[in-house]
C-alpha cells in the first residue's frame, strides 16, 4: 500500500514537472520548409508537452530581426543552412554558446563552431553529378579536374551568389591558396556549357536534358529529382577520394544571445542532436544525420558512402569574402 502511495506520489511529482517545463515554449526562426521541420518539432512536442513556435523567412532577414529585437528577443533559435551563414550569423554577434556535453558526445567538432555559437544538425554533400548516358565515372577524380579541357563544353554550374558555392570555394582556398584556386575556378568557368543556373535542380535538368555531362550539386536536391523521377539517366560521383575527401556542409541551429527561454532551448537543441530527431530530420529532406552513430535513410545510403572532408566547415565563413572576391575575378557570375 505504501509502496503504490509512494509511486502515486511520484508520479504526481513527474506530471507537475511535465506541467512547469510545458510552460515554457521554444520560439524558432527558421529559414528551412515547413514540411522539413515540422514533424522534427511535432515529435517533440508529443514526447515532452513543450509547445514550438517557428516563423519561417530566408535567413537575411531572420537574422536582421534577431539583430534589431536586441535584448526584446522573441526568437530563442535561428535555424538555417550552410555554415557560411551560421557562422555570419555568429559574426553579427546574435548568437551564444550552448555548453552541453550532450551536444558535444553527438556532433562531431567539425559539424559546430568552435566557439559553440551553433552545432550541424543534418550534412549534405556537395558533389558531382553526371550523365550516367555520356560519363563514365573512371573520367572523373576531383573537384579540380573540373578544370581540365576534357570538360570544354561539358560543364553546368549554379551561380557564385549562392553561399553553397562560396563555401566549396572558400574549401578549395583553404587547401590550395588563392591562386592556385583561381586558376581552377578560372578553368571551370571556361569549361561552361552555358550561363549558370539559379537552383540545383536546375543544373540536374541541364544534365538530364543533355546541355551539360557534369555539374556540382548538393545531394538531396538529387535525392529530390531522382524520386520523381526513378529513371533519371544521372549519378552522382564522390571527389577527391585519394586525398582531401567530398565538400560536406550542413543545415544548423544556434541559441540567440537574448533567448527568453534559454534552458527550453539548450533542451530542444540537445534532443534534435540526438537519434530520434536526427532520423526524422536527415530523412525528411534526404539529408546525412549529422550524429555519426545515427544511420542516413535506406535511399541516402543507396548513393554509397564515401570520405567527407574533415575541414571545419567554419572555413566557409572564414574565407567566404575571399571566395566571393575570387569567383568575381574568375568570372562565375
Ligand atoms: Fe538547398
Amino acid at each position: 500500500m505504501l509502496a503504490t502511495k509512494r509511486v502515486l506520489t511520484a508520479l504526481a511529482l513527474t506530471l507537475f514537472a511535465h506541467e512547469a517545463r510545458a510552460a515554457d515554449e521554444v520560439v524558432v526562426y527558421s529559414s528551412r520548409i515547413d514540411e522539413l521541420i515540422k514533424p522534427v518539432f511535432d515529435a517533440y512536442t508529443a514526447k515532452t508537452g513543450v509547445p514550438i513556435k517557428f516563423i519561417t523567412d530566408k535567413e537575411a532577414p531572420l537574422m536582421q530581426r534577431i539583430k534589431a529585437e536586441g535584448e526584446h528577443a522573441t526568437a530563442d533559435l535561428l535555424l538555417t543552412v550552410d555554415a557560411g551563414n551560421l557562422w555570419q550569423a555568429e559574426q553579427m554577434g546574435i548568437l551564444q554558446p550552448i555548453q552541453s556535453s550532450v551536444i558535444d558526445a553527438n556532433i562531431p567538432p567539425q559539424y559546430r563552431a568552435a566557439g559553440r555559437d551553433w552545432t550541424g544538425l543534418s550534412l549534405r554533400a556537395r558533389t558531382i553529378a553526371y550523365s550516367s548516358d555520356r560519363v563514365k565515372p573512371e573520367q572523373l577524380s576531383t573537384y579540380e579536374a573540373l578544370a581540365d579541357s576534357q570538360w570544354e563544353g561539358r560543364l553546368c554550374l549554379r551561380t557564385a551568389k549562392k553561399v553553397y558555392n562560396q563555401s566549396l570555394t572558400a574549401t578549395l582556398i583553404e587547401t590550395h591558396g588563392a591562386p592556385q584556386t583561381e586558376t581552377i575556378l578560372k578553368g571551370w568557368v571556361n569549361n561552361l556549357s552555358t550561363d549558370v543556373f539559379s537552383d540545383d535542380i536546375a543544373v540536374l535538368q541541364a544534365i538530364k536534358a543533355g546541355q551539360c555531362d557534369v555539374g556540382i550539386v548538393n545531394t538531396y536536391y538529387y535525392g529530390r529529382l531522382h524520386r520523381q523521377d526513378p529513371q533519371l539517366p544521372i549519378k552522382l560521383f564522390w571527389p577527391n577520394q585519394g586525398d582531401r575527401g567530398v565538400h560536406v556542409n550542413l543545415s544548423g541551429i544556434g541559441l540567440t544571445r537574448h533567448a527568453p527561454h534559454p534552458e527550453a532551448a539548450k533542451a530542444l537543441v540537445e534532443w534534435m542532436t540526438g537519434p530520434e530527431a536526427q532520423k526524422i530530420f536527415a530523412d525528411t529532406n534526404q539529408e546525412f544525420p549529422a550524429n555519426p552513430h545515427v544511420q542516413p535513410s535506406a535511399e541516402v545510403a543507396s548513393w554509397g558512402s564515401f570520405k567527407a572532408d574533415t575541414l571545419p566547415v567554419e572555413v566557409a565563413g572564414k574565407r567566404q569574402a575571399e571566395a566571393i572576391r575570387l569567383m568575381d575575378r574568375a568570372g562565375w557570375n
